[in-house]
């Protein structure tokens, strides 16, 4: 991932830039939550991203998508939900 993108958060980790804040906001998320987002470095991401999936994928549902959506005032999706085709990212600043 871009190290200009990361914070240090101890000797030996890293954390994505704007997750360490409360509340958090990823640098690497463009748009807006509720709305419309996306990671803009979704290849590059880290495993710990990587690890967490959205529910619907495989048809399964993923507790911290479903508290995540909460938190921020939207219903969890269903075990079904297939995402649409996404149009290109917007440039970052
Ligand atoms: S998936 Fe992308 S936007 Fe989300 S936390 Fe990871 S790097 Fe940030």
């Amino acid at each position: 991932m871009p190290p200009e993108m990361t914070v240090q958060i101890n000797q030996r980790m890293v954390a994505m830039r704007g997750s360490e804040r409360t509340p958090a906001r990823c640098c690497a998320l463009v748009g807006e939550v509720g709305t419309q987002v996306q990671c803009s470095i979704y290849e590059q991401r880290a495993q710990v991203c990587r690890d967490i999936m959205y529910t619907g994928y495989n048809g399964l549902r993923e507790e911290k998508c479903d508290k995540a959506r909460i938190a921020h005032g939207m219903p969890p999706l269903e075990p079904d939900f297939e995402p649409e085709q996404t149009p290109p990212l917007p440039k970052i600043a």
